[in-house]
């Protein structure tokens, strides 16, 4: 370039406004959701949390509500996804460590969410033998569904946490040792046995590359660590398991075969010598989504664990476990619908098109108010099961049928739900919803997870037909449920009969096995709206989820129904 021509490009500045850069000015952009209270603001939660009388988790929910929803919440959540959890398999001196490395983000959320209890309260709100706070597990629920808010990666080892502790009391002793570690809400990461900490946390470790909802092909073998066997003996477990969330749990459930049968065992990450258990990470997954959470590929080379239960009994151990966990996932995927569905609301009333407010257009305002109509519903039926969770610990034996077939309903349907809700809610954000300086995108990678771990839909929805054909009583329990609110509305009584001839048909059940549980789901979730929610909800559901005049993308709610105050229902203010 000649300096003649430079010297030209030199006087172009000079003509550029004073402030350099700005070509416009920046207007008509939504605003980051965060500052409300997710508990407070949240018109069903509250009523919930009325009607089920726990007024004594009241403050705890409203500082969790609070806290889920803030700034400093959604940037720990960024961080602990953008940087991600690290295997140190060795020190800088070659010694074999096996240590998860997390940014400080997740250690803050997890300290946050301890601290509320969200993997505790339903066995701490109660002394043993006392009952005086009522809806224990519905008030733990509620800081599952309010995390799920806020981060969802850390709701993994929390939810494991709760849901072991049935597991632990099938051995009194090991319970008597390890229960009170894993509940408390002192959160200490750090990698050392329990007597040097002041809580921990559990996972559980099951699926093999051959064997994931087939567990009986388990593979991994225990052997007895001396010439005794049995309860309170030391068992030597050598083989491998494919997927591990949470590595750096303190304690951790897993499967293996005996000469009696797959077996279940507990197993201390580090032993009392402060050494690691003997177990080996091979690598972390690189996975489509929960990015913040390690999951793991593992092998076992001779570590010692203790039965769970009896030897070749460990199915069904293990399932004492997997039955909470999948209400768990049914209760955290209403509320990873919960976030979506609030963060497409916010967004539609800060973002204009075509001289209105988005909110205002009339096929916005259906799209949204069908998906707060889908958020309701998932809402009342995964509560409706927490609290049946409840009445079973206190001997109600309807209720015990009612969770036994009604936790992986609610886990086939809301799992299933959430990833068309999450989905319409991002395009609900035009192009901004699919970037991932925003929540939306990391919520859409996140929606499909529930509805594959603790069993993917199948096995799920296989699993509701096990427990109708080995519990006549379970049948009953559910429908005696769905008909509470029988006369109320026609279209549920047709549903409830069609559902009924359904269950009878005896052909080919196994086959037709998922339109019959999304019979099941929808049938109990009408006659829930029907009960307890504003009558435009349950009157839009009916038309739409029952009768034929629904539509199979959201947005089709048929005229006549008042979707403003839908959509004021579900508005977080
Ligand atoms: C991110 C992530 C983290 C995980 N963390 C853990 C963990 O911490 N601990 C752990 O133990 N596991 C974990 N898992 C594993 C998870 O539980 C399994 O992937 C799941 O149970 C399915 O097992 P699988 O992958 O072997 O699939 P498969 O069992 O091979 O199933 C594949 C498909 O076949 C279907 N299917 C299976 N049987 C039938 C049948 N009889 N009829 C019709 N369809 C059928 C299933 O529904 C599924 O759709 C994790 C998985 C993921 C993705």
């Amino acid at each position: 370039m000649s300096a003649d021509i430079f010297a030209r490009l030199l006087s172009v500045p000079r003509a550029l406004p004073p402030d350099g850069y700005a070509t416009h000015e920046v207007m008509n952009q939504a605003t980051p959701f965060t500052g409300h209270n997710a508990f407070t603001a949240d018109r069903l939660l509250t009523e919930i949390a009325e009607r089920e009388k726990i007024a004594w988790a009241a403050e705890r929910l409203a500082e969790t509500g609070r806290t889920v929803a803030s700034a400093h919440v959604a940037g720990l959540a960024r961080d602990a996804n953008r940087h991600t959890p690290e295997l140190r398999s060795h020190d800088r001196f070659g010694n074999r460590i096996d240590q998860i490395e997390f940014h400080p983000a997740w250690h803050e959320l997890m300290s946050l969410a301890v601290n509320h209890g969200t993997h505790s309260l339903s066995w701490t709100a109660n002394k043993p033998g006392t009952a005086n706070k009522p809806g224990a597990h519905v008030a733990r629920g509620m800081l599952s569904y309010l995390w799920n808010q806020g981060e969802n990666g850390i709701c993994c080892p929390l939810g494991m946490t709760y849901s072991a502790v049935p597991a632990l009391r099938l051995q009194a002793d090991l319970a008597a040792i390890w229960e009170p570690f894993i509940l408390s809400t002192r959160y200490d990461p750090t990698p050392a046995p329990m007597h040097r900490k002041t809580g921990g946390t559990v996972g559980m470790t099951l699926t093999e590359k051959q064997a994931g909802s087939d567990l009986r092909a388990t593979q991994t073998t225990a052997r007895p660590a001396t010439s005794r066997r049995g309860p309170s003996e030391a068992y030597l477990i050598d083989g491998h398991k494919w997927f591990f969330s949470a590595p750096q749990s303190d304690l951790f459930v897993t499967l293996a075969q005996t000469d009696r049968g797959p077996s279940c065992f507990l197993l201390p990450g580090w032993l009392p010598d402060g050494s690691r258990n003997r177990l080996q990470i091979q690598r972390l997954k690189d996975k489509c989504g929960n990015k913040s959470n390690a999951s793991s590929e593992i092998e076992y080379r001779g570590a010692l664990g203790w039965l769970l239960g009896e030897e070749g009994q460990g199915i069904k151990a293990a399932l004492a476990m997997t039955h909470l966990t999948r209400l768990d996932f049914a209760i955290g995927s209403a509320g990873l619908m919960r976030r979506a569905l609030s963060e497409a609301i916010h967004h539609a009333c800060g973002r204009r098109a075509f001289q209105k407010a988005l909110i205002d257009q009339p096929l916005m305002r259906n799209v949204i108010a069908d998906m707060a109509i889908e958020v309701e519903a998932a809402t009342l039926l995964a509560f409706r099961l927490a609290r049946a969770v409840d009445d079973a610990a206190d001997g109600d034996a309807t209720a015990r049928h009612l969770v036994r077939i009604g936790t992986p309903i609610a886990k086939f349907w809301n799992c299933k739900r959430v990833v068309g809700v999450v989905h319409e809610a991002l395009e609900c954000h035009g192009g901004n919803g699919f970037i991932e300086e925003g929540p939306m995108a990391r919520l859409y990678r996140e929606a499909p997870l529930n509805g594959i771990w603790e069993g993917a839909g199948n096995v799920v929805a296989l699993d509701v037909l096990r427990a109708a054909a080995k519990t006549p009583d379970a049948v009953a329990a559910f429908i005696g449920e769905v008909r509470i609110a029988k006369g109320a509305d026609k279209r549920l009584d047709r549903g409830v009969d069609r559902l009924e001839a359904e269950l009878q048909r005896p052909e080919e059940r196994e086959a037709r096995v998922r339109r019959i549980v999304e019979q099941m789901a929808v049938t109990l979730q009408a006659s829930l709206l029907i009960r307890h929610s504003p009558h435009a909800m349950a009157d839009a559901f009916c038309a739409t989820r029952l009768d034929a005049d629904g539509s199979s993308v959201y947005g089709g709610l048929p005229l006549g129904i008042d979707q403003r105050a839908i959509i004021e229902r579900a508005q977080v203010l």
